[in-house]
């Protein structure tokens, strides 16, 4: 089961354009967060444009990430972290990155990335409970 909820709710930070990330990137606590809102502060008060409207915030529910279940074990990742809202948004951003989810159960069970996706004979052995 590699579709799973962070434990603990991330952090953001609230000011355009601090992303290399599309959606803004996470953060897994708030020093973390802290730390990058006082960073973007000092550039943009350094480079003259004034005390910028940043702050590091934590969102009100932790969210879902997808962890490869082959051997490269890795977090769905596009650049960034990929992080959804719920298991039904992440099992979205998993088919839009061509990952393979085995469902179980009528949930997705296991997940693949490309690379390492079972091929069609390995899908044929799985165990299905
Ligand atoms: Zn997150
Ligand atoms: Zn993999």
């Amino acid at each position: 089961m590699t579709i799973e909820q962070r434990p603990a709710c991330c952090w953001h930070v609230t000011s355009p354009g601090t992303g290399e990330c599309a959606g803004g990137r996470h953060y897994p606590d708030e020093a973390s967060a802290r730390r990058t809102a006082g960073r973007i502060w000092t550039e943009r008060v350094t480079a003259g444009f004034g005390e910028p409207d940043v702050h590091a915030r934590q969102f009100p529910q932790p969210c879902w990430t997808a962890r490869c279940d082959g051997p490269c074990g890795a977090l769905l990742d596009e650049g960034c972290p990929v992080h959804a809202g719920s298991r039904a948004a992440m099992e979205r951003e998993c088919d839009a990155s061509g990952w393979t989810l085995v469902m179980r159960g009528g949930r997705a069970g296991d997940a693949y990335c490309p690379a390492d996706a079972p091929r069609g004979d390995d899908l044929a052995d799985m165990e299905w409970p």
